[in-house]
């Protein structure tokens, strides 16, 4: 079982950019930080998002499409590093105007209201490489 041991660095609480993608405003709050490794929480709302659920036959994403404004009622995820830059992993439950939800992997996720909390990880790297079996990109811990 690898396993990675890390203490607590900053805590940042953060009003996300309107119109930003999540994952892009993640991945630069974190290189601009030099923050190589976090787990986050967010609520808020979405203008529009791409989900993906991962075919583990196809080894490949199928991408669910929401084309109106939802919800955030959870997103959570982390951060580590893939070949030196930040890596963010978003998973997220986003509701429409009738509290009918839809979840996934989070590809895409324009930001109407983004109220984020992280966590930094400090002491170890926790990097990421290609893993065969899965051709998913994978913590490489020993
Ligand atoms: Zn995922």
């Amino acid at each position: 079982m690898p396993f990675a041991e890390f203490d607590l660095g900053k805590n940042l609480v953060v009003s996300a950019d309107l119109d930003s993608d999540l994952v892009r405003f993640l991945a630069e709050l974190a290189e601009r930080r030099g923050i190589t490794a976090a787990a986050f929480t967010a609520i808020g709302a979405l203008k529009c998002a791409k989900l993906g659920f991962y075919d583990q036959e196809k080894r490949e994403y199928q991408k669910i499409t929401i084309g109106s404004p939802c919800e955030m009622a959870s997103c959570i995820g982390n951060i580590s590093t893939k070949n030196g830059k930040p890596f963010v992993h978003v998973h997220a439950v986003l509701a429409n105007k009738d509290g009918n939800t839809k979840a996934g992997h989070l590809l895409e996720g324009v930001i109407f209201v983004a109220e984020i909390h992280l966590r930094e990880l400090k002491g170890s790297r926790l990097e990421r490489k290609h893993n065969e079996t899965t051709n998913l990109s994978l913590w490489d811990m020993k």
